[in-house]
């Protein structure tokens, strides 16, 4: 987690950086810092613990004073949240500086060296023994910067993105990566580095994805330089034409990015089907699934592999593509997948899904399920990110930007993508005939038009409710068949921005334990769609009624039987069974959304969250 932004050229590198932090605080926002050179080869140095704002209030004097510099807005990893372990990060002579983001894993052994030979930390992090480290090989054996940089970095190992600066080499980033991401954006006389493009989309449409095990030395005179950092050999490096505009990462009006994102859905959804759902064809376009399809066919088995929202969308993909391609699917947490010695075979397909692309979990999952032959298909919403790199092939949610912590738009984007993939794969095995698979198709293509009618009818609704439940301390969210997947995410985002405990549990299984949580103060989320179980559900209700818990029902519109029992009614279109957690999810986004707001969480930062879990 955590970004960095670096800038030389001609502008003000005070504005650039600060602002460019600004954007990547999705990133992390424990602390914050920023360095600038000034033309008497020295660096002004101002880093604190708290938001870029608070970094701005004591930094604001070093605003047009420098033309080359760089910053960093933490999500700490190795030493609490302070003044003395945020980044940058000096090295004891004063002349390199480094932001980082990820983890050394190695830092201990380096650091006893280090200290054997003198040197001396004030931080608890792994970052400053790698400026150190640096240093050293500076001292030791007389190399340049750039290269003692390489050989440190041959020696580190763990996950990192680092850019450095060195007083006695002006105006020159050293800049390197291993699985944590890194952007070079390439100016007219002026260069950006970032964790993402976006501190410098205005700017230059051009940029570099640097690759893992590479680095870059950065200079006006010398251009982008990149080397292999095992051998130093030279890469050329590949230049991709940005797609995002400014638009797309600014607030447009709206409170939050998260509501923007929640109400972009719509259009996300849209999206992420253009080009791919060809109604008048009657078929399903998709690139990365028709290259590979008798493989990915033949399957014995999918294993879907993920973390958080992602993972819940997995459960849904689970089970749309046993109904309709009927191939046996597996959902696993990426991270105890990975370390519990899987039964991985040549003949498993695994779908590996994840918003940034960069989920440090997803990521070594992904590794091992390689390794043990399986074919490995991403889905992400980050274009150019390490797992749509990794991946033998994959689907972009073309989701657009997602900026707001807790993930809405991404959400929905992934849920179509795996309905496309189940629908495609159903047609081509024969389980489902040309009719159901064309009367799915139009109904898919009608999603992001109803989803503009449940934001319209829910967004007051979801306020007033989330009045009323702002002081709660516990909230219950039930759902049955597809739409128990939706009743956990429902629960994470309640979580994740209002702080509040919340559990989802498949309405059923109220039955055995969570129905001794019920009394007059326990607000029940129960999602109850007329397809799929109504009338399961309906018991459930009652069982709750019974027991006087406060009931929200999120029902379709119209509804009578379960509208009569709820406290509180949220209505959404009809749909097929299978398409309704994405409606349902829009309403109870809100929800938490409202609930966060009301107890005056920051809800695009929540507390020890960060957006792209580039950390195990
Ligand atoms: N490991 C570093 C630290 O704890 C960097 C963490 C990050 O990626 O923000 O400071």
């Amino acid at each position: 987690m955590c970004g960095i932004v670096g800038y030389t050229g001609f502008r003000d590198a005070y504005e650039i950086v600060i602002n460019g932090l600004k954007r990547l605080e999705y990133r992390g926002y424990d602390s914050a810092g920023i360095v600038l050179e000034n033309n008497k080869n020295e660096v002004e140095l101002k880093k604190a613990k708290g938001k870029v704002s608070d970094l701005e209030a004591i930094a604001g004097n070093l605003k047009n004073t420098s033309h080359v510099g760089m910053g960093h807005t933490r999500w700490a990893t190795h030493g609490v949240p302070s003044d003395i372990n945020s980044h940058p990060h000096v090295s004891n002579n004063g002349k390199i500086v480094l932001v980082h983001n990820g983890i050394i894993e190695n830092y201990e052994t380096i650091k006893i060296m280090l200290s054997q030979k003198g040197f001396v930390f004030h931080s608890q992090t792994d970052t400053e023994v790698l400026a150190n480290f640096i240093q050293y090989f500076m001292d030791e054996s007389g190399k340049d910067f750039a290269e003692a940089v390489r050989a440190a970095l041959s020696e580190v190992y763990g996950a990192y993105a680092i850019a450095a600066l060195h007083v006695d080499y002006p105006g020159q980033f050293v800049v390197g990566r291993l699985s944590s991401p890194l952007a070079i954006g390439l100016g007219d006389k002026e260069y950006f580095i970032a964790s993402d493009a976006s501190p410098f989309v205005e700017f230059t449409k051009e940029a570099i994805y640097l690759e893992d095990g590479h680095m870059a030395l950065i200079s006006l005179d010398r251009g982008v330089d990149i080397r292999l950092i095992k051998d130093n050999s030279k890469v050329d490096a590949e230049i991709q034409q940005l797609q995002i505009s400014l638009e797309q990462i600014e607030k447009g009006g709206y409170d939050h990015f998260m509501l923007k994102e929640i109400f972009e859905q719509p259009k996300s959804i849209h999206d992420t089907m253009r080009g791919r759902l060809l109604l008048d064809e009657g078929i399903i376009k998709m690139a990365g699934i028709w290259d590979h399809l008798e493989r990915i066919q033949a399957a014995k088995r999918i294993i879907i592999i993920a973390c958080g929202t992602s993972w819940h969308a997995g459960l849904i993909g689970e089970y749309l593509i046993e109904e309709f391609a009927r191939i046996p699917v597996e959902v696993e947490y990426a991270s105890e997948f990975r370390y519990r010695n899987p039964i991985i075979t040549p003949k498993d397909v695994v779908i590996a899904i994840s918003q940034s692309g960069e989920t440090a979990d997803t990521m070594a999952a992904i590794k091992l399920a390689k390794e043990k032959g399986a074919f490995v298909y991403g889905i992400c919403n980050v274009i150019g990110s390490s797992i749509a790199r990794i991946t033998h092939a994959g689907s972009y949610t073309h989701a657009g930007p997602e900026i707001g912590v807790a993930s809405t738009k991404a959400f929905t984007a992934q849920l179509t993508i795996l309905a496309m993939i189940a629908l495609k794969l159903g047609k081509h095995n024969g389980n489902l005939n040309n009719t159901e698979f064309m009367q799915y198709l139009y109904e898919l293509d009608a999603i992001p038009k109803k989803i503009e009618e449940v934001l319209a009818s829910s967004h007051d609704t979801a306020k007033q409710i989330a009045e009323e439940f702002v002081n709660a301390t516990n909230f219950l969210y039930l759902g049955r068949g597809y739409n128990f997947p939706a009743a956990l995410e429902g629960a994470l985002k309640l979580k994740e921005i209002s702080y509040i405990h919340a559990e989802g549990y498949p309405a059923a299984e109220m039955k055995h334990g969570p129905i001794a949580l019920i009394d007059e103060n326990m607000p029940m989320v129960i999602i109850a769609p007329k397809q799929g179980y109504y009338d399961k559900i309906v018991s459930n209700v009652q069982e709750i009624k019974a027991r006087k818990g406060r009931i929200i029902a999120l029902v379709n519109k119209g509804d009578e039987q379960v509208a009569s029992m709820a406290d509180y009614v949220i209505e959404f279109p009809e749909t097929s069974e299978c398409f309704s957690p994405m409606m349902a999810s829009v309403p109870l986004q809100l929800l938490a959304y409202y609930i966060a707001v009301f107890r005056g969480v920051n809800v695009d930062q929540p507390r020890n969250l960060a957006k792209s879990v580039t950390v195990e």
